[in-house]
């Protein structure tokens, strides 16, 4: 780890900074919805750290990474406990500010294998372009910048002229999509990371076969996004440059809850990658990881750590 000094301070490197949204998970099962105006009872709660943001800094960072996180926790109970799990998790948080609002929650309505959730970004939305011009020491010191978009794409587009300024790569991961997205602003990222979903959504392409996957992710690199790094669920990750494509298969394993995979692919590909191992490999890795998450209930909660991994890695 080099120490830096900047202006004063000592500034440490980090593996990945990933700037981006927490959220508080708050599901309930339930045996029906209410009516409007309705109460009625249900079977059970809990809660659980969730948030694209913090679930890929939490999934880098129970592989080994130094990572710091630039978000914004809620001016409540919610973001005291967000904020103490960052810091149990090894997370740094110099990057981590309260808001005002609440902290962003995401009440789930479980129902057998039907699931409703309602999105409250909260204190998120005060993560603004500005609000990073606090944060360029951490954002120069990054091996590689992290974002997705459960914050405001303008917020994202100040983070990725940053990253060009300071020289560092960005991994844009395009989850929940957004039409708005500009290209413009992808293609000056080193990876661009979606689901078949999201790839259809900024292409306007099919996206059902592999081939149309293919097709729609050649289409971004003719317009000059250097990776595309498709996650096709239990079909694994295709990777596309201009001078070839790559279909990683995923592992073979007995699923039982998807949720928070894509996240837990994006966090250890980071670390993978920020460890030196070129993208392939990186994504094989990444790959092995997601499949062990995919096994286990939950979001963060079900990402091993290092010394959980199976032997399914070599
Ligand atoms: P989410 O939004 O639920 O996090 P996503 O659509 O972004 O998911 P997926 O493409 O479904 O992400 O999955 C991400 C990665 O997780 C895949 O590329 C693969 O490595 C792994 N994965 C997902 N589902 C399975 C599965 N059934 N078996 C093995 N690996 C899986």
């Amino acid at each position: 780890m080099q120490p830096e000094e900047t202006k004063g301070m000592i500034t440490m490197m980090y593996d990945v900074l990933v700037i981006g949204s927490n959220m508080m998970e708050l599901t309930t099962e339930i045996d029906r919805m209410p009516q409007l105006g309705e109460t009625v009872a249900a079977p059970n709660f809990h809660m659980a750290f969730g948030g694209k943001g913090a679930n890929q800094a939490v999934a880098a960072a129970k592989l080994g990474a130094k990572v710091a996180m630039i978000s914004k926790v809620g001016a409540d109970s919610l973001g005291q406990a967000y904020l103490a799990h960052f810091k149990q998790t090894g997370i740094d948080i110099s990057g981590v500010s309260v808001g005002t609002q609440s902290n962003g929650v995401a009440p789930c309505f479980i129902h057998g294998n039907m699931n409703s959730i309602i999105v409250v970004q909260g204190a998120n939305s005060e993560l603004t372009p500005a609000s990073l011009d606090d944060y360029h020491a951490l954002i120069k010191n990054a091996k590689l910048i992290v974002l997705q978009q459960e914050i405001d794409l303008a917020t994202n587009y100040r983070a990725i002229d940053l990253a060009e300024q300071y020289g560092v790569p960005v991994l844009l991961n395009p989850a929940p999509a957004n039409d708005d997205l500009d290209l413009a602003h992808v293609t000056k990222c080193e990876f661009y990371a979606p689901n078949e979903t999201e790839l259809g959504r900024l292409t306007k392409r099919p996206v059902e076969t592999l081939a149309e996957i293919t097709t729609a992710a050649k289409d971004l690199v003719t317009q000059g996004v250097k990776n595309v790094i498709v996650t096709i669920g239990a079909r694994g990750a295709l990777w596309v440059t201009k001078d070839q494509e790559l279909l990683i298969p995923s592992y073979q394993v007995p699923a039982i809850d998807s949720i928070g995979a894509g996240d837990s692919f994006i966090g250890a590909f980071a670390y993978y990658y920020t460890h030196g191992e070129d993208i392939p490999t990186a994504l094989h890795h990444a790959n092995a990881y997601a499949a062990v998450t995919v096994t286990r209930k939950g979001s963060q909660i079900s990402y091993p750590t290092a010394a959980e991994l199976p032997a399914l890695q070599a």
